[in-house]
């Protein structure tokens, strides 16, 4: 009999007669492909989340030169040094911040820009610090000016400076702070200040996963959720799960549940395949919403240059989301560029739309103009 999942997004539950038919309607973008966490990553990724530094898979040079400082520290029995990760949302940067406090065997404590908005906030978060504590900041590029100038005496000085009174009777006294480590997380690093950039020991960038590093997180997570799957299956999810980890996480999901509701024991090729087609994920792990964005800038601006305002536009989106999580794939596969005018798309796009690009346009335009 088959086994139907109930609580899983977007799959069809025990009603639907014709799940395929139903599923691609159902589903929307933000549910399948987005970068972004949704609830049902959350519920499921703290089981999911590497413990190590063996565990943590790719990202081998920021993951070398963790390994090395790591020890460094720990041989001089001193926190190690403030640390800043960058790079579109889901590639690890989380992760590897609960990595880093697992391997100094410092306790973690989690917040983010947006929630430390009054100056009581980010005072009472480092109240609560001990030595060698790691404090995460995830989107940190979102914190306000003040909460900002509190930081910098507390990453710098390792000190709280706090005002009290009012005109002439206004004292100002410094706390001192226990040695802590400060790890920020942002996909926006240009929009952090020089100021706070500046501060930070490490400045890390996050690259997406190869083939075979999603691979290997594709072969784990399936085993973590006892999932039986065949390594041909394995690579075809790791190939469209757009070079990121918590979209291989939830692939491996979904074709769990469509196998579960097919009656397989077993995930192989074709089921992976077929699961991946009712959820509209191209071989490049393109979905019509990105496809539709290469579309906008082809047929509507003639290839580009566009500006992203007018993609967001077009598809119904904002100029952030277009930027945060479709552009930066779209961009890592080839098919669009960004010049100072705007976005272009390139001669991949075009063949990967089965257009012809008009002749010399294209070369010209990307020739002229170099990517920023
Ligand atoms: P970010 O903070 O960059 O948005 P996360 O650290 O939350 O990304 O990663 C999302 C999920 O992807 C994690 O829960 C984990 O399961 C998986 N993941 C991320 N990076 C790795 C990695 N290098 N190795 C194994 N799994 C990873």
């Amino acid at each position: 009999m088959a086994i139907v999942p109930s609580s899983v997004e977007g799959v069809p539950g025990p009603d639907d007669s014709a799940p395929e038919a139903i599923q691609a309607k159902k589903v929307r973008r933000a549910d399948v492909l987005s970068a972004r966490e949704s609830s049902s990553d959350r519920k499921s990724e703290s089981s999911l989340r590497p413990q190590n530094l063996a565990e943590y898979v790719g990202q081998t040079r920021t993951r070398h030169m963790m390994e090395m400082s790591i020890a460094a520290a720990k041989t001089r029995k001193e926190p190690l040094d403030h640390v800043l990760f960058y790079g579109p949302p889901g590639l690890g940067k989380t992760s590897l911040a609960n990595v880093i406090a697992n391997e100094m065997g410092a306790r973690m404590h989690i917040s983010s820009g947006p929630s430390l908005e009054r100056p009581r906030d980010i005072i009472g978060l480092l109240h609560q610090l001990e030595f060698g504590d790691v404090l995460f900041i995830d989107e940190i590029h979102r914190l306000n000016r003040i909460a900002e100038e509190l930081l910098y005496p507390a990453i710098e000085d390792f000190a709280i400076d706090l005002t009290a009174g009012k005109g002439h009777a206004t004292r100002s006294m410094r706390l001192p702070l226990p040695k802590f480590t400060l790890i920020g997380a942002t996909t926006k690093a240009a929009m952090l200040s020089n100021a706070l950039r500046d501060r930070f020991g490490f400045v890390l960038r996050l690259e997406f996963y190869n083939l075979e590093e999603l691979s290997q997180i594709v072969g784990r997570t399936a085993s973590i959720l006892n999932v039986v799957i065949e390594p041909a299956a394995v690579e075809i999810v790791a190939s469209r799960a757009r070079g990121t980890p918590r979209i291989a996480n939830r692939l491996v999901r979904l074709v769990r549940d469509y196998s579960q509701y097919k009656g397989h024991a077993t995930v192989d090729a074709e089921t992976a395949k077929r699961a991946l087609e009712t959820y509209q994920v191209d071989k490049n792990g393109l979905d019509p919403t990105d496809r539709r964005m290469l579309s906008v800038i082809i047929d509507a601006y003639a290839g580009g240059p566009v500006g992203v305002e007018a993609i967001a536009a077009s598809l119904g989106e904002d100029a952030d989301t277009v930027e945060d999580v479709y552009e930066p794939y779209l961009i890592q596969c080839g098919f669009i560029q960004r010049t100072p005018r705007g976005r272009v798309a390139t001669a991949a796009a075009y063949v990967h739309l089965g257009k012809t690009a008009p002749a010399g346009q294209l070369s010209l335009k990307l020739n002229t103009e170099p990517e920023i």
